[in-house]
């Protein structure tokens, strides 16, 4: 009997051991998971604090420091072997040692501190600004131990406060108007020049629609400038009306850029407006005289070619060679004369909104003919080939269109010094007409095909310093093609030759 009450008593003590220690493993099973994951936060802690971009560096109350990131070494210029457990003073210049316990006296009072800018040290002994957010580090009884500190190298935000500041001084003090505005057309700034030049004060423009300064009839430019900048097309010195605060017109100079955020996408626009009232005004002047000058010249100039044209007819009648000769020469030079001046007053009537198009229906392989007859006549050193359709029923103005071929087949042969074929072309392209005319000369660069059509402009070369001109005869083809609503492009390699080309709408 005593001897199986003993083994009872041994199984139950068994038992009792075997469920004791069954609670060990499960305690200790808990401690280990609960140790993995604080083990794994440790690890995605240090992970974050070794590749932030701000330097984290703690110290103890006495100054000491126990911890030194990545990013502080790469701020202070210390390694973290030598300088964790140096003095946190070593990073504070002599001027700002008393920093460290003002901030301590803040913690203690709860007060967190945040963003505080000041300067330290680096190793090498220069000062770098810097941005500090500190928190205190606590013990389990809540007792303040040491400081734990996020260092933000401000160098590059100063650079680009710097950069902006002297942005902002050119703007402030700039003699142009600079504006900016948003996709809204919204106005976001205004600088003094604008104040100065539309009478608007930036109180009466910020937050407020630039249509103000816009005349009405101007109003679609706006769009149009907006589309071309989105296709990442400058606007450069694109001149044009607006309005003063007086409600009078204003002429300006407008280069205008898109501004983009981050991600390159448009957010609005910066404008700068050049007050080119006095320009225009030389301008006019300089084309009153121009015309007056063509008209006076007109005159004389019909009744000279008649006298010359009566006396060829004489002179071939009875037989007088040499003179037939010099007059058919003389005759070409004042054709050439003529179609000058011809130039001019077309221009000075667009340019005084007087010029306006004859419409009428025509062939214009028939005026294609004349331009040849007429360049043929002038040069003998370019053959000119015609290869086009034999009729082209077309809309638009006769005599104008016969100035772009003629202006266009005159400057084939003038920059072809060298001789070389001229060829006319004109094709049906649904219901349009394509004219081309192409030689084989000079050719033009890439820079000056884009300046091309602006009013006196010319190629300045070695080549071109000896070929007479003013620089107007592309700036009339062109205003001619874009009152037909077309335009004329070039296609054009140097040495190689070029080719102008434009559309006309088939009747
Ligand atoms: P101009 O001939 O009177 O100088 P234009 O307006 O007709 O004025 O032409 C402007 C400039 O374009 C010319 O000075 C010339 O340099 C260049 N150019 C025009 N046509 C041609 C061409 N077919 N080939 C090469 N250069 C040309």
């Amino acid at each position: 009997m005593k001897e199986s009450a003993t083994i009872l008593n041994l199984i139950k003590e068994h038992e009792t051991r075997e469920s004791n220690l069954r609670f060990d493993i499960d305690q200790l099973t808990s401690l280990n998971s609960k140790l993995r994951i604080a083990e794994e936060k440790s690890a995605t802690l240090n992970s974050i604090i070794e590749n932030t971009d701000d330097a984290i560096i703690s110290n103890n109350l006495s100054g000491v420091i126990t911890s030194w990131n990545n990013a502080a070494c790469r701020i202070f210029g210390y390694g973290a072997m030598e300088i964790v457990g140096k003095s946190i003073f070593q990073l504070i210049p002599l001027d700002r040692l008393n920093e460290e316990s003002t901030i301590l006296k803040q913690l203690k009072k709860g007060i967190r501190v945040d963003h505080f800018e000041t300067k330290r040290l680096r190793k090498d002994g220069s000062l770098v600004d810097v941005s500090l957010t500190i928190s205190p580090i606590l013990n389990s009884d809540g007792v303040i131990t040491g400081l734990s500190k996020i260092v933000r190298d401000l160098t590059s935000h100063r650079a680009a406060e710097t950069q902006s500041n002297r942005l902002a001084a050119i703007v402030a003090s700039s003699d142009d108007a600079i504006i900016s505005k948003n996709l809204d057309g919204i106005v976001t700034s205004w600088n003094d020049s604008a104040k100065r030049i539309f009478g608007y004060s930036d109180k009466e423009m910020i937050g407020y629609s630039i249509l103000k300064i816009i005349p009405l009839e101007r109003y679609d430019e706006e769009p149009k400038i907006l589309e071309q900048l989105r296709k990442g097309i400058r606007v450069d010195h694109f001149e044009t009306e607006r309005l003063k605060k007086d409600g009078s017109l204003i002429s300006v100079s407008l280069t205008i850029s898109p501004i983009k955020d981050q991600d390159n996408q448009v957010v609005g626009v910066s404008k700068i407006a050049r007050d080119i009232t006095d320009k225009k005004i030389l301008e006019n002047k300089k084309n009153e005289f121009i015309d007056f000058v063509s008209h006076e010249l007109k005159t004389p100039l019909t009744s000279l070619k008649s006298y010359i044209q009566v006396a060829l007819h004489k002179s071939t009648r009875e037989g007088f060679e040499f003179i037939s000769q010099a007059l058919v020469k003389a005759e070409l030079q004042t054709k050439k004369l003529e179609n000058m001046i011809s130039d001019f007053l077309t221009i000075s009537k667009f340019e005084n909104g007087q010029m306006k198009l004859n419409l009428t229906s025509f062939d214009l392989v028939t005026v294609i003919r004349d331009s040849l007859n007429d360049a043929r006549i002038a040069s003998a050193k370019h053959p000119i080939v015609y290869c086009g359709v034999a009729v082209a029923p077309v809309s638009g103005d006769q005599e104008k269109l016969l100035l772009v071929l003629t202006n266009l087949l005159s400057n084939a042969q003038k920059y072809s010094p060298n001789g070389g074929l001229i060829t006319l072309d004109c094709q049906q392209k649904e219901q349009s007409f394509l004219i081309s005319v192409t030689d084989q000369g000079l050719g033009i660069s890439n820079d000056d095909q884009k300046m091309m059509f602006k009013k006196f402009f010319r190629v300045s070369s070695e080549q071109t310093k000896f070929i007479s001109g003013f620089g107007i005869g592309l700036y009339l083809v062109s205003t001619i093609i874009n009152l037909h609503g077309s335009t004329i492009n070039i296609k054009s390699e140097p040495g190689l030759g070029s080719t102008f080309s434009f559309m006309i709408q088939a009747n």
